[in-house]
This record gives C-alpha cells, sequence and structure tokens, in this order.
C-alpha cells in the first residue's frame, strides 16, 4: 500500500524554515525552501530547495507547483506577486496577514479597529509632522520606518526636543511616530487557528536586549488575570481579522494594560521554547494547520527559560552543548558567517524559572 506524502512550501530558508522543516519531517511531511541564499539554514534540512529571490514570480510559482501547502517566514513578500499565487494554489494563511503587518501604520490602525488598545502613534513622513506628532504625543516617543524594520533596526527614541535632528535621516523613508511606553514587561502569544478553533501556546515574558529578544520565561511570571486577558483579547483578535495559521503578538504590559506593540503571521522566536516546553510546538501545529490535520492543545511541560545565541555567545552555547546538561537544549542554526548581533541559535532550559537561570545560567554568557 503506498501513502500519499504531502509537501509543505516555505517561502525563506532561515531558522524559522529550518524548525518548520525539523518538525515536518517527525510528522513525514516533504518540505522545500525558498530563498535567495544557497547557504540558507533550512536547505540543510529541506528535502528539496529553490534558490531564487524573494520577488522572483517564476521561481515562487514552482514552489507552489511543487507544494500541497505553502507558507512564509519572510514577511516582505511582494503582494502583488503573492496575491495572484493565492488564488491558484493552497496557501491557507492567504495574503491579508502578511499585508496587515508589513506596514507599522497599518499594522497599528488594524490592530485598533479590530479591539486592541495600542501606544499612541501618528504617521510622520517628513520634519514638519514629525514635530507636529511630538507636540500631541510628548515626549520620550519611539520614531520607527514604517516597513522593513526588525530587531530595533530602523527605530530612534527620541528622548528631549534636541533628538529630533539627529533623527531626521530616517525620515528618508514612511515613518511612524509611537508614544514611548514605559511597560512593567514585555509579553507574547503565538497562537494557530483553523477553522474551527484556536490554539494558543503559553504567554511567555520577553526580555529585550538592543532592541533584540534575549530572554523569554514561561510562565510569564506576571498577574494570571493580564495573562488570561491578554490570550481571550489575542484570540478574539485573530478571529475578529479572519486569520488562519499562525501568529505572533507582542505586547507591552503597564499597570495591568494591554498595549499591542506588532505581530508576525509566522512562527515567532518567542515560541521556539515550545519545542522543548511544551507538549506541542508552534512548528508542529502550524505544519499540521496548513495541512488540515486537527490541532493539538499545547501544555507547559514546565517552567521554561529560553536564551537567544547571538553571536557573541556562540562559543558559550557550544560548550553548554558539549557538556549535556538534562533540560538544557542547545540548538545551533548551522549560519555560515557569525556575527555579533545576528542570531546563531537559541537555548531552552526546561525546568528553569528566571531566579534559577539568572543563579545556574545567566553567568555562562555575554552581558
Ligand atoms: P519593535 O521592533 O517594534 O518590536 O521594537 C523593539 C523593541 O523596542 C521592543 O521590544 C521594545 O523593547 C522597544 N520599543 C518599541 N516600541 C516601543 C514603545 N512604543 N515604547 C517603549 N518601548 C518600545
Amino acid at each position: 500500500m503506498t501513502t500519499a506524502v504531502k509537501t509543505i512550501g516555505i517561502i525563506g530558508a532561515g531558522q524559522l524554515g529550518l524548525m518548520i522543516a525539523e518538525q515536518a519531517r517527525l510528522l513525514g511531511v516533504r518540505t522545500v525552501c525558498l530563498d535567495p541564499s544557497p547557504e540558507a539554514p533550512a536547505f540543510a534540512v529541506s528535502d528539496e530547495r529553490i534558490v531564487a529571490a524573494y520577488d522572483d514570480a517564476e521561481a515562487l510559482e514552482r514552489l507552489c507547483r511543487m507544494s500541497d501547502a505553502v507558507t512564509y517566514e519572510f514577511e516582505n513578500v511582494p503582494g502583488e506577486i503573492l496575491i495572484p499565487l493565492c488564488g491558484k494554489y493552497d496557501i491557507p494563511q492567504g495574503y491579508e496577514p502578511l499585508y496587515d503587518s508589513q506596514d507599522r501604520l497599518r499594522e497599528k490602525t488594524n490592530a485598533r479597529e479590530h479591539g486592541l488598545r495600542t501606544p499612541e502613534f501618528a504617521a510622520v513622513d517628513d520634519e514638519a509632522s514629525l514635530r507636529a506628532a511630538v507636540a500631541r504625543l510628548g515626549l520620550p516617543a519611539v520614531l520607527k520606518t514604517r516597513t522593513l524594520g526588525y530587531d530595533g533596526h530602523g527605530q530612534r527614541v527620541l528622548k528631549s526636543e534636541a533628538d529630533i535632528e539627529a533623527a531626521l535621516p530616517l525620515l528618508a523613508v514612511p515613518c511612524i511616530l509611537e508614544e514611548f511606553v514605559r511597560f512593567d514587561y514585555e509579553a507574547s502569544i503565538v497562537m494557530v487557528a483553523d477553522d474551527e478553533r484556536v490554539v494558543s501556546f503559553p504567554i511567555g515574558r520577553n526580555i529585550h536586549r538592543d532592541g533584540i529578544l534575549d530572554l523569554c520565561v514561561v510562565p510569564a511570571e506576571a498577574d494570571a488575570e493580564v495573562l488570561s486577558r491578554m490570550k481571550s483579547e489575542s484570540e478574539r483578535f485573530m478571529r475578529a481579522c479572519g486569520y488562519r495559521g499562525i501568529l505572533a503578538i507582542e505586547y507591552f504590559v503597564r499597570e495591568g494594560a494591554i498595549y499591542f506593540n506588532e505581530m508576525a503571521p509566522r512562527p515567532h522566536n518567542s515560541g521556539h521554547y515550545t519545542i522543548e516546553g511544551c507538549t506541542t510546538n508552534q512548528f508542529r501545529e502550524l505544519v499540521r494547520c496548513l495541512l488540515g490535520m486537527p490541532l493539538e492543545e499545547p501544555r507547559l511541560v514546565a517552567p521554561t527559560v529560553m536564551k537567544n545565541i547571538l553571536g557573541q555567545d556562540l562559543e558559550a552555547a557550544e560548550r553548554l552543548a558539549a557538556e549535556r546538561h538534562e533540560g538544557v537544549h542547545v540548538h545551533l542554526y548551522g549560519k555560515r558567517e557569525s556575527r555579533p548581533k545576528r542570531k546563531m541559535g537559541h537555548v531552552t532550559f526546561v525546568g528553569t524559572d528566571a531566579a534559577a537561570y539568572a543563579a545556574a545560567w545567566a553567568d555562562r554568557f555575554v552581558r
């Protein structure tokens, strides 16, 4: 008897593609990835590869033809190319969540329209509109490029009027000015939704350094009522927007008030802990969702801390891997070139809370 093995196409072959491909394989599902870099991490595990630009329409169509369902780990796939493909092939998440998240102004407007609270914001295109926005929102405030920003790139905190001058070069492209939220903590949620249900992974507390996620602590060690409200508001938002597939939302929390910061319709760095920290993980549930398989409700196995490994911590992570500690899971993405702020891997400490991490492991990494 032969069975029909399914194939998932992934636009992008970075570490997210790598982990989708690894989890797909465990479910007996093949993968094909498309990425402009022949050395991209996911190519080491995907069954097939297409080396091509993200805006190469012919190559994207080839990826779709080779796949039973297609997803993306790269967020800036142009709409002109993806929208026609959505009509012809099975791209269960569609273009909408990408479109809604590609521009910070649209993203925050959409969040508000669908019931979430955001920091105050204003569109800014030139010095005059920046000064007007500063007058309205007050200082400090954060100026961000509307598109293509990530991990703190393309943003600047304005603390006083004197900072405005130095921030003007950012205005070479359309920007957004946001109220600076003096948050008590940052948190995020990852959800996967099909037509029947939304499953959500336990909320993590996120600690950033230089605008890049450093640690994710789960449970979030925060007020249970706030976390339960975050979960229900997030699930309601995902349904109200009509999104299917995977969605991650990052929030700021201040005095119990929850502010939407940004979202991503792909697996999220703050959800990497789910691989060992939960009974099922964000990559596996995405694969299931893409192929119409029933979703599984995740449960936290034990308190878990995820530490991101940037270039400067690569050697420390390699040492940890060699030492083989129980409950310590080292993931290295196999990137050829290591740079100080580049994400090279992550380590998941299962059975460890924030205090235990600080006492036992924090010293191993660059401070
Ligand atoms: P983002 O790329 O928007 O996620 O921003 C990166 C990090 O900068 C966030 O995780 C926050 O730590 C900080 N940040 C961004 N926007 C704001 C804001 N409006 N108020 C305070 N901190 C912010």
